[in-house]
């Protein structure tokens, strides 16, 4: 490392050599390609039965002149079958199936007979204004789409090395390079980020320098122009859907220079896809205010703008970021896509510092939100995750009518399912970084992975036990004698880590938070033991939600508790602080450690107010992880309660 905080020469490894086989994972990873998959095809197909139609395909169909129609559902309709089509590339990566293959180059023949001439891609606006591009950046979301589209290429390109996807996209990032150099769009910048990220994806994966620089000069506009507030003075501009109102920069982290901002501020999927590309930029250009800032807006989103489940945009109007310590659990926003794109920016931060403590932020969102925006059966999902449902509450036209009491079969915006399903199925991603001499452990998730050290092949099998015990085994063999390192994060929830190698017990030198174990020979076997009790968590009071109440933390897993084990009025709980927690193995849902507390219930007999005390009686909590509540009967839920 250099004295500037970037670590050099980070990188993932190719999805192809990353074997994810995890007692707890393996449900929800190997659910992406028999169920989540094929479930997620037939909605865009509109062939599931009482979900609201995507008109994904037949939009695409009817751009490509294929089929006769007009244009439905949202502008961003394109997406879908984009991120459908990235993560399909990533399952194959894992798990090859022709018969899931030829459909997914079926989906990209009918994607590039939409595909203008000139490289251009969005069924709306191909349908609805033909010969029309690039004329509402605020709403339009074109590059937006095209980020998709070019993220799902290059995961097409490094998982089969076919390039005509690539190449077709790649059409259109020329496309998008020449057009924003030309003086009418000197100082455009999107309005929905994300296509800064996808251009620096295609950069790193064909050399090609003018997608970085486009990506670099995106990020370097945004705040420095008022191009998103005159845009509907423009003679080009077309209204899509009409808002009365002004733009507000905030909205979409346009009030202030990139380098300047500090807070995390506006719709949060925007801001959180904008900190990744800028975490990216920041360490390929070896931008240090770039990097400061990105380090600004981690430390202000984890330490006073984020849910204790890793959620994010704590607000249901405009899903945005509010002020600091504004985090309500009942009509929380936290939007899965945002809890993803978290952790797509923690793991860039992992690799352009080498830190280990963006990885607890990544594993903390991966874990709790992410995980809890899919059923168990994988066909419904939350695109909202509350920290505190109660159903009959859950209206129309108030304040909570976002949130769902039950997960939905699908979407009219449905952003967040492909993207839960993209996110599983790149899983490995997040498990390795390798670097030149040393692999880095990111996260302790089971499996055999293929790397290289100073060259030499190397495979890496992690055995682990989380997140129910804190054990994990780490073996390395070389193809031939190596000398090198294993960085293994020590998770932030770790208490009395012991390392074991061959000679025992040892006590290994920490470098930012990564326990760093020395390879050497062609063989190396450590395991790495550490407490992980279910504890009490308290909230900073400054959380108003979140006064008086605990929550309960078992490693990366965030507990609730719910109607089904606990019966209805979870308000009425109170839970005993002064007594132990109690784990009970294999008693939930996938054989998963439930917690036990002591507790009172309060009894009531009186109207709504009262000048008398209610009476209580003793009773057990019981906790189950908040990953896979509202998997049996619906019901309340709540991860605060009442300490007593
Ligand atoms: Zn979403």
């Amino acid at each position: 490392m250099d004295l500037t905080g970037f670590e050099k020469n980070l990188k993932y490894l190719p999805l192809r050599d990353l074997r994810i086989d995890d007692p707890f994972w393996n449900g929800c990873v190997r659910l992406v390609t028999s169920e989540i998959l094929p479930y997620q095809y037939d909605t865009l197909w509109d062939r599931i039965p009482g979900a609201p139609p995507s008109r994904c395909i037949r939009n695409l169909k009817i751009a490509a002149g294929q089929e006769e129609g007009t244009f439905e559902g949202w502008v961003f309709q394109d997406t879908d079958l984009a991120k459908w089509l990235e993560a399909a590339a990533y399952s194959l990566a894992s798990l090859p199936d022709p018969k899931l293959r030829a459909t997914a180059e079926e989906m990209i023949d009918l994607v590039l007979a939409a595909q203008q001439p000139n490289g251009y891609l969005n069924s709306y606006f191909t349908i609805l204004h033909p010969g029309k591009q690039f004329c509402n950046l605020k709403e339009g979301h074109e590059l937006y789409t095209a980020g998709h589209f070019i993220e799902a290429a290059v995961a097409w390109y490094q998982v089969t090395g076919e390039d005509r996807f690539l190449n077709a996209m790649r059409r259109f990032a020329d496309l998008i390079c020449e057009v924003f150099h030309t003086p009418e769009y000197a100082d455009a910048v999107p309005g929905h980020e994300e296509i800064e990220l996808a251009l620096f994806r295609l950069y790193e994966a064909t050399g090609e320098e003018k997608y970085r620089a486009m990506a670099y000069d995106f990020i370097n506009r945004r705040g420095t122009t008022d191009y998103l507030s005159r845009e509907n003075t423009l003679p080009r501009f077309v209204d899509v859907w009409h808002d009365p109102n002004p733009y507000v920069p905030e909205y979409g982290q346009a009030h202030a220079p990139v380098r300047e901002q500090s807070t995390a501020e506006g719709h949060a999927v925007r801001a959180l896809y904008l900190y990744s590309a800028m975490a990216d930029l920041a360490g390929s250009y070896h931008d240090e205010a770039l990097l400061a800032a990105c380090e600004r807006l981690y430390e202000n989103i984890t330490e006073k703008r984020m849910y204790i489940t890793g959620g994010i945009g704590s607000s249901g109007v405009m899903e945005r970021f509010t002020t600091d310590y504004d985090l309500p659990n009942d009509s929380a926003y936290a939007e899965s896509c945002a809890s993803i794109a978290l952790a797509m920016f923690c793991k860039r931060m992992s690799r352009v510092t080498g830190e280990a403590k963006y990885m607890d932020t990544a594993e903390l969102a991966i874990y709790n939100t992410v995980l809890a925006g899919i059923a168990m059966d994988g066909r419904s999902f939350f695109y909202v995750n509350p920290l505190e449902v109660i159903p009959e509450a859950c209206m129309p036209a108030t304040d909570r009518a976002h949130v769902k009491p039950v997960r939905q079969k699908w979407f009219g915006c449905a952003c967040c399912p492909p993207n839960i399903a993209r996110t599983l199925a790149s899983l490995g991603e997040y498990v390795l970084l390798q670097g030149d001499t040393s692999i880095r452990v990111n996260l302790l998730i089971s499996g055999t992975f293929k790397a290289r050290i100073a060259g030499v092949p190397v495979k890496i099998a992690i055995e682990s036990s989380l997140p129910w015990e804190g054990h994990a085994k780490i073996r390395v063999r070389a193809e031939r004698p190596v000398r090198g390192t294993l960085l293994i994060r020590v998770p932030d929830y770790a208490e009395d880590p012991v390392f074991t190698g061959e000679g025992g017990a040892f006590v290994p030198k920490l470098d930012r938070g990564y326990a760093v174990i020395p390879v050497e020979g062609t063989a190396t076997a450590v395991s790495f033991g550490f407490g992980m009790t279910a504890r009490l968590i308290y909230a900073n009071p400054k959380v108003s939600a979140d006064s008086g109440k605990v929550a309960v933390r078992k490693g990366p897993l965030v507990y609730c508790l719910e109607e089904a084990d606990n019966g209805e009025g979870l308000a009425a709980l109170r839970i005993d602080t002064s007594k132990a927690l109690r784990e009970v193995p294999g008693g939930g849902l996938r054989d998963s450690v439930t917690v036990e507390a002591e507790g009172l219930r309060l009894q009531w007999s009186g109207g709504l107010y009262s000048t008398r005390a209610p009476d209580s009686v003793p009773c057990k909590l019981k906790f189950v992880p908040y990953c896979f509540w509202g998997n049996r009967e619906p019901g309340e839920m709540t991860v605060w309660v009442t300490a007593k």
